[in-house]
């Protein structure tokens, strides 16, 4: 593989990734995803469209987020390098505005009025109801009754944000069938209006878009890392849950001699149902419009996953990692719950920063490898910040006394 005319390659012109992607949808979806390819294929090489992202990122987001060095943390562990990309640290407390702001943008160009998408625990919706307000356009958010119950403190957030909640009151009432009426909301109003998805899942073009969108992550820690150090890291790592962060954090290092790590959440072991990593786990298979790798039941069908992070248990995964894992550029390891709960608390505790339960898992994999690797140095991309899991961790687990070194 030349990894230095790989965008040029892939996905090809069909969505593909080697075997994996692609666009399997109704007749009707698949004409809407082809004018969103268009559209996207066109507008986002304009120097218009590059520099307006630019000054988005810039002036509204705050970016570029900061390479930060932790001390304290590394030396608690040994004559080990640990850095965090500071994704927590991009307005609204997460990686996912950077591609809401980019599909918004899309939005606009094309002319539509509205931003449609469903939401699990509410992170996706936030961020896109914030691109809305952003850009002026309407929002319609789907989510499962029982989510809606369980989310409050988001749903609020959407609501001031402007955006009008979709409940979904049949099945399990939870991201599965959010996702269903989404799909069946966007199929009746394509022409005025444009889904958004939350990571780089789906069927072409959005597991290209929401990578091309998060980008950014990776080029300017690369850029930033060399700044600090003279060097370039011996590994980089970052949570996987649908793709889009690690997707981000990676794409930059695939030409360089640097190991790429994706952590998976294991959640309360391998058992079925315990887990939901994809890729370690699962075989090839399809769901929600793309191939990739996926986990699934006796029928075939999506398994129940379960992890103690929600924004990372999904039965599958982005289209692109299962080619990485396939030609081995990429890596992916598992963390369970107890080792990510770990990592929330010690990260807290010896630097000052509160991680999202998702991005713990990236920052105890860190841990982890530094030990192993006396005087290198690992790059984790924190992605969010974890006030929204403060309430949910200290009734569990207390406020961590057990949890020093
Ligand atoms: C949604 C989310 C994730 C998981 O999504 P990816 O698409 O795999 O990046 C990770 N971290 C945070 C903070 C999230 O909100």
């Amino acid at each position: 593989m030349n990894y230095k005319r790989y965008f040029r390659d892939y996905p090809d012109q069909n969505g593909f990734f080697g075997p994996y992607g692609g666009m399997e949808l109704p007749a009707d979806l698949e004409k809407a995803c082809k004018e969103i390819d268009q559209a996207y294929r066109s507008i986002c090489q304009s120097s218009r469209f590059i520099s307006e992202l630019r000054r988005i990122r810039k002036e509204f987001q705050g970016r570029p987020t900061p390479v930060y060095h932790c001390n304290r943390l590394s030396e608690k562990l040994g004559n080990c390098h640990i850095y965090l990309k500071r994704e927590d640290l991009n307005h609204s407390g997460a990686h996912k505005l950077n591609h809401c702001m980019g599909e918004a943008l899309l939005a606009s160009y094309m002319g539509k009025e509205k931003l449609i998408a469903e939401t699990g625990a509410g992170q996706h919706g936030v961020a896109l109801a914030t691109a809305a307000a952003y850009f002026g356009l309407k929002c319609e958010i789907h989510m499962g009754e029982v989510d809606i119950a369980k989310q409050a403190p988001n749903v609020a957030r959407m609501k001031v944000l402007g955006a009008e909640i979709v409940p979904v009151s049949h099945g399990l009432k939870t991201l599965k069938e959010a996702v269903d009426s989404a799909f069946a909301s966007y199929a009746k109003q394509y022409k005025t209006a444009i889904y958004c998805i939350g990571s780089t899942l789906g069927p072409h073009p959005f597991p290209m878009m929401v990578r091309d969108f998060q980008y950014c992550i990776g080029e300017e820690s690369r850029q930033q890392f060399l700044e600090m150090t003279g060097h370039l890291p011996d590994a980089v790592c970052a949570c996987v849950g649908g793709g889009s962060n690690s997707t981000g954090s990676f794409a930059a290092y695939l030409a360089d001699p640097v190991d790429l790590i994706g952590v998976e959440p294991l959640g309360h072991g391998p058992a079925f149902g315990q887990h939901a990593a994809s890729l370690t786990y699962g075989e090839p298979g399809s769901m929600h419009g793309f191939k990739s790798y996926m986990l699934k039941d006796d029928h075939g069908e999506p398994a129940p996953v379960y992890s103690i992070a929600s924004g990372l248990d999904y039965p599958s995964v982005g289209p692109e990692h299962a080619f990485w894992k396939d030609l081995g550029r990429v890596q992916y390891e598992t963390i369970g719950d107890e080792e990510a709960v770990d990592a929330f608390f010690k990260l807290s505790r010896y630097e000052g920063i509160i991680p999202a339960l998702e991005s713990s898992h990236a920052v105890a994999y860190a841990m982890k490898w530094a030990k192993q690797h006396p005087y290198g140095s690992i790059l984790a991309t924190c992605s969010g910040r974890g006030d929204k899991d403060l309430d949910y961790v200290i009734e569990n687990y207390g406020f961590g006394e057990d949890h020093q070194f």
